[in-house]
């Protein structure tokens, strides 16, 4: 289950990972689904997300920077109310990137994320909302069997709680 936070509190004490700041760069032309595909980084996972709602919802927000922080295991992002950032918690993906998840699950796993967060970010603050919503956009925009749409649909932690499948070698 996804457990998310909305601080209203601000927060000076964050550090800017250059890797992953907002970019201006326009979107590739493409479908979201081929854009996620090709997506190398955070930056550019987001830009998908911003493309996806902006065809569904048709609103976007721009300005907005990501930072990575270590957080507990049971916070995936926050987006503090009033600010223009999104916290990813970099523990979180740590633990995803050693697990068995495939390239695909972890992006699609950062995108549910940000997408999540980023609907905070443009003022949706009902958590039951946006959980339909990030759903509901990644199905019409990424397809209904796409990793990101199934976990939306089960939540994103299952991505961690669920047998080897994707692959072969495994960690010990
Ligand atoms: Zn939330």
């Amino acid at each position: 289950m996804l457990t998310c936070t909305v601080h209203h509190t601000h927060n000076g004490g964050l550090n800017p990972d250059p890797s992953i700041a907002y970019a201006t760069v326009p979107s590739p032309d493409g479908s979201c689904k081929t854009a996620l595909q090709e997506s190398s980084d955070f930056r550019e996972v987001f830009e998908v997300v911003r493309r996806s709602v902006k065809e569904l919802l048709g609103v976007e927000r721009r300005g907005l920077e990501l930072y990575l922080r270590e957080l507990p295991l049971h916070v995936g992002a926050f987006h503090r109310i009033g600010t223009n950032i999104i916290v990813m918690n970099r523990t979180l993906i740590d633990l995803i990137v050693e697990s068995q998840a495939s390239i695909s699950e972890i992006k699609s796993f950062i995108y549910s994320i940000l997408l999540h967060e980023y609907l905070h970010s443009l003022g949706v603050y009902d958590e039951l909302q946006v959980r339909r919503l990030t759903y509901q956009i990644s199905r019409q925009t990424l397809g209904e069997d796409h990793p990101a749409t199934i976990l939306a649909e089960n939540g994103p932690w299952t991505i961690l709680n669920r047998p080897s499948a994707s692959r072969s070698s495994r960690r010990i």
